[in-house]
């Protein structure tokens, strides 16, 4: 048989991309050993009852332990905390990458505690369900679906190509980009709708003229994809937030903007603004689907 790609791959979390890994990588042997560090004893012992490792640690630095491959895929929240955990310990000439929704926070974050020898390759997965925990994982949910890589300016060619061929192989479209660039782009294709999601829901509930169950009744179409969306994992989102601050409040400032142009057109009966908007809109969906 052929080599696989990496040796032995460390899951630091084994949520929902984390589970969805281990299983893409068994499938098409891209590791030829898979463990992974959690914090909890249940979820260590789902993560082994599943199949989805050989072996599951309580920390970090003991999954580490002989890896080649080091991925994070816990709340990014906590990977500033993890990589000083595993800088003085990780192999030398390991690939430490990451699936985080925001970018430029783990080459500031995660870059500095690793050795000169350690290679930083961070990605995005732009993949997910509102699912989250090891049984939550599939090993199709990359497929056919885009993986932003962010590698530093002096990033090295060779980590970046593994790295590379590891999503390929699990059936994503690889991309390339600064992590500048993804993070503006992902703050208005993902993390500002999911504030709008949130937010919607929270206004609704919070309403004293329109009953709870009323909301719930009513809710087909509109409200209801909002729900979905607001039911996505708290860390990760409270995370996604403070750490793409500055991208986030640009794009919701002109989000604010066009919010209140509509709020005249409404107000002034200026019915031409609104369908020329939702004729621009709905071209824009039929190009997509
Ligand atoms: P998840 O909640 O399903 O899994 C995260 C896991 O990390 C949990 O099991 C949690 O217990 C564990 N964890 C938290 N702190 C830890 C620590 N210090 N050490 C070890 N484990 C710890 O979440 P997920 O959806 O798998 O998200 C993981 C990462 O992937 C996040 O950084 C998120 O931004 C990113 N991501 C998520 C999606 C999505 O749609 N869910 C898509 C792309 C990227």
């Amino acid at each position: 048989a052929e080599h696989p790609l990496f040796r032995r791959a460390a899951l630091i979390g084994i949520g929902l991309i984390g589970s969805s890994m281990a299983l893409a990588m068994r499938q098409h042997g891209l590791a030829g050993e898979i463990v992974c560090a959690a914090r909890s004893e249940a979820t260590r012992a789902t993560a082994l009852r599943l199949g989805l490792v050989d072996a599951a640690f309580a920390t970090a630095a003991e999954a580490v332990a002989g890896a080649d491959l080091i991925v994070l895929a816990t709340p990014i929240g906590v990977f500033g905390q993890i990589a000083e955990e595993i800088g003085p310990v990780v192999e030398a000439g390991a690939i430490v990458t990451d699936v985080g929704s925001v970018k430029a926070m783990v080459l500031r974050e995660v870059g500095p505690h690793l050795p000169l020898n350690v290679h930083l390759v961070p990605g995005h997965p732009v993949a997910g369900t509102e699912h989250s925990g090891p049984e939550a994982g599939f090993a199709e949910l990359f497929e056919n679906r885009w993986c932003i890589l962010t590698p530093p300016e002096d990033g090295d060619a060779a980590a970046l190509d593994k790295v590379s061929r590891l999503w390929s192989a699990m059936g994503a479209k690889v991309e390339i980009m600064s992590a500048q660039h993804h993070d503006l782009v992902l703050a208005i294709t993902s993390h500002v709708p999911h504030l709008i999601a949130y937010n919607i829901v929270g206004t609704a509930s919070d309403l004293e003229a329109v009953t709870q169950s009323e909301v719930i009744k009513y809710s087909a179409g509109g409200f209801r994809d909002f729900t979905r969306i607001a039911a996505s994992d708290p860390t990760m989102w409270r995370d996604i937030f403070l750490n793409n601050r500055e991208a986030v409040l640009e794009m919701l400032g002109r989000f604010v903007e066009d919010l209140t142009a509509l709020q005249r057109a409404i107000r002034w009966g200026e019915g031409d603004t609104l369908f020329d908007l939702f004729t621009r809109t709905r071209a824009i969906r039929r190009s997509i689907v």
